[in-house]
């Protein structure tokens, strides 16, 4: 079992992490990017990526982080194929973490980056057509659905939210419900019922995503009845599951500020955590964008932030060696 010691030490290999490697490593920070068990993060499970910027045709999720990485391990980022188990903040700067390798890891700033998880619904079909008619992002895949219908899952404001703006492209939204009535705010719903694009389908389950994710995907949904326990095809060309998401934060818990859902507080317009020396970014502390280049920009924060932290770290201890000399 090895100990790994950095100024700075990553959790999380996303776009939030990988771009605040690109920018500690340029720093001269010999960054440590501890990967997790998803390595690239959440776009290595999409498909066609068509609104990060700089390139004009679509590309691959799993190719740019690909890219993202290649481009922090040239600058001086070190990546670690390992999972952060347990950490201590307690004691920190610097700031122990371990690995389930056994490894530990020490770093001087910690970074933050280790992401959200779409809830999805676990009904058969929907992993094997995932990217191929469904979707747990509007904003990253309305764009596919141009001309076609869709529907949409959920009753919360995420769901309300999705289904407003997939009308921008789709001829024809359908809202899912399992319930009678939706949980979303007031002026959200009545928006929805007042679009003439929208329908909504209420007390319905989805039970199957039907269709072959070899030829056209998705091409139905089967649907029960959470009355009558009828079970029904709903012809669909996308779907999009919007019950929620998930960040990563279990170790975390009781040791930095969270909110009600488990996100990351930060100060307003900052990386910074409730924990000097700490910092998040990416989907960790956003619940509203959640978007690749949010979450890069959000990185590119956390490193300039960690830079600053960590100089004024530095002379403070160069300053307590003298003292003791
Ligand atoms: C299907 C799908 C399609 C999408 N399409 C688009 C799109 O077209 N355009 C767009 O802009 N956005 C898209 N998104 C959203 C985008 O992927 C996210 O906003 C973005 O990936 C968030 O980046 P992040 O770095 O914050 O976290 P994530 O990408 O979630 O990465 C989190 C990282 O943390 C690591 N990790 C977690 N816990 C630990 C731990 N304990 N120890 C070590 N590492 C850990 C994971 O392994 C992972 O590497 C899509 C999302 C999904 C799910």
């Amino acid at each position: 079992m090895a100990t790994h010691t950095t100024r700075m030490l990553i959790i999380g290999s996303g776009p939030a992490g990988l771009t605040a490697a690109i920018y500690g490593a340029r720093a001269g920070m010999e960054p440590i990017v501890v990967q997790g068990l998803q390595p690239g993060g959440q776009l290595t499970i999409t498909t066609d990526v068509e609104n990060y910027p700089g390139f004009r045709d679509v590309v691959q999720g799993p190719w740019l982080m690909q890219e993202m990485q290649a481009q922090a391990e040239h600058v001086g980022t070190r990546t670690v194929w390992d999972t952060i188990m347990e950490i201590d903040l307690e004691s920190g700067p610097p700031f122990r973490a371990r690995g389930d390798s056994g490894d530990e890891y020490i770093g001087d700033v910690l970074v933050i980056a280790t992401g959200a998880q779409a809830k999805w619904l676990g009904v058969p079909g929907e992993e094997a057509l995932g990217g191929k008619g469904v979707s747990a992002c509007a904003t990253c895949d309305g764009f596919f659905y141009r001309g076609k219908t869709v529907a949409v899952i959920g009753g919360g404001n995420t769901a309300v939210e999705e289904a407003l703006y997939l009308t921008h492209h789709a001829t024809e939204v359908t809202l899912i419900h399992r319930r009678g009535e939706l949980r979303a705010e007031k002026i959200l719903q009545d928006r929805l019922f007042a679009h003439p694009k929208i329908n909504v389908l209420w007390n319905k389950r989805v039970e199957a995503f039907l269709g072959d994710p070899g030829a056209g995907g998705l091409s139905a949904l089967q649907l029960a009845d959470m009355q009558t326990l009828e079970i029904s095809e709903f012809p669909v060309n996308g779907a999009f599951v919007a019950i929620g998401h998930a960040p990563s934060t279990a170790l975390f818990k009781g040791r930095l500020e969270m909110d009600a859902n488990g996100y990351l507080v930060v100060e307003p317009g900052t990386p910074k955590t409730s924990r000097p020396g700490v910092f998040a970014c990416g989907d960790v502390m956003d619940h509203t964008y959640r978007q690749a280049v949010t979450a890069a920009g959000t990185g590119c924060m956390a490193a300039l932030d960690a830079e600053r932290f960590l100089a004024t770290f530095e002379y403070l201890q160069g300053e307590q060696a003298q003292a003791a000399e």
